[in-house]
């Protein structure tokens, strides 16, 4: 298996306890020294702090579970070390150096809670020693394998440290990153959602938003009893403007009235939407069919007597509007748009270049009427 698909743990381990062994080469090595120790020793020394961690790091890497594996040759780590200082009589500095290896090697991977397998696989070491060849307790270190075991243990939880911190600042740093991503997503996402509730031409709020929007505003006003009114409006005769002036002289006349509904939905929760093709559509929360009928009457004149230039021509129309409101006419989201619509094709029958009121309606003037 290759070193980059192992799990992380096995890999980091591997790295960290072949430097605690190295590093503690010297020291062990001179205590071999003070001890006079004979070929025998210094080969099983070499063996542990050299060939071993590469021994382990493979087991790891071939298991069918690499981290269950890895987790396992941690707490091996501690039995031998436990073992190494119960066959030197415990001597105290490296005995300390030892265990504190073990500890923080174990707390890194396992974590504080699992500190105590740590400690019982020392001490199954040195119980192993103890059980085979007896303890015999020399805690004595000469000066220089004392010197060395403090400055490698020094240096070890320096190297441990600059890890952490190492790993908190790239933390730190992805965390940032991330929460940038995140934030242009959001950005993005708002971005797809307005795009997908506006009209491309007019930049007005589309039918799909508007129908959503006049389910919340309704079921509001059933709440609290405000009126509502809706305003549906078609440019009268515009397939003539298309043919007479042209495609683009049309749209021209759709973006000057979208323009002239905008300004009248400036404030609190009133909507503009293009509803279809020349015809649109305004929500007026709060506003009653009184209210709703004279601000219809406003557009209507201003929008006749509107100049509209495109391509060096000017071009005149007028507009047909139909009225209706909640709670007068309906409660519910499609009855109100269809009596609007219905007040609409009425005023289109009257000769156009008007405003009808739902309530005014001779009942089955719309092909699309039900009963109401
Ligand atoms: P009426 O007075 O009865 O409403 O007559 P009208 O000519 O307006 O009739 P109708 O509503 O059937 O025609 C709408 C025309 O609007 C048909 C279509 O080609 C045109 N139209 C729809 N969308 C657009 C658009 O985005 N740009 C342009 N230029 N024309 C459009
Ligand atoms: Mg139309
Ligand atoms: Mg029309």
């Amino acid at each position: 298996m290759q070193a980059g698909k192992l799990h992380w743990v096995v890999t980091l381990n591997r790295r960290n306890r072949s430097l605690f062994f190295a590093l503690g080469l010297s020291a062990l090595g001179a205590h071999l020294a003070y001890l006079q120790a004979g070929p025998l020793m210094w080969t099983l020394l070499l063996l542990q702090l050299l060939v071993y961690p590469q021994l382990v790091y493979w087991r790891a890497a071939r298991a069918a579970d690499p981290l269950r594996a890895e987790l396992q040759n941690l707490l091996v780590d501690g039995v031998l070390l436990g073992a190494w200082s119960a066959v030197w009589g415990l001597p105290l500095w490296i005995s300390f150096m030892l265990f504190v290896g073990v500890c923080i090697n174990v707390v890194i991977f396992m974590g504080i809670p699992s500190l105590w397998k740590g400690v019982v696989a020392m001490l199954a070491g040195v119980g192993l020693v103890a059980a085979v060849h007896g303890l015999e307790f020399r805690p004595h270190t000469e000066l220089h394998t004392s010197l060395l075991c403090i400055v490698l243990l020094t240096a070890y939880l320096l190297i441990v440290a600059n890890d952490a911190y190492q790993r908190g600042v790239k933390l730190r740093d992805s965390r940032h990153e991330l929460g940038q991503r995140l934030a242009q997503i959001t950005r993005l996402q708002s971005q797809l959602q307005e795009q997908a509730e506006r009209d491309p031409l007019t930049g007005l709020h589309n039918r799909r938003f508007l129908d959503d929007a006049l389910e919340r505003e309704l079921a509001a006003c059933a709440q609290t009893g405000a009126p509502l009114a809706l305003v549906l409006i078609d440019i009268d005769r515009f397939k003539r403007i298309n043919d007479t002036y042209g495609h683009p002289a049309g749209d021209e006349m759709i973006r000057r009235l979208a323009d002239l509904l905008r300004d009248r939905v400036r404030d609190g929760g009133l909507i503009a939407c293009r509803y279809g093709g020349e015809e649109f559509l305004l929500m007026l929360p709060g506003t009653t069919v009184d209210e709703a009928m004279a601000m219809a009457e406003e557009l209507r004149t201003t929008f006749a007597s509107l100049e509209v230039v495109s391509g060096g021509q000017a071009m005149r129309t007028t507009l047909s509007i139909g009225v209706a409101g909640c709670p007068e006419h309906g409660d519910a989201a499609q009855r109100l748009v269809l009596r609007a619509d219905q007040a609409l094709y009425e005023a289109k029958l009257r000769g156009r270049n008007q405003v009808v009121r739902a309530s005014e309606l001779r009942e089955v003037s719309h092909p699309l009427a039900s009963p109401a």
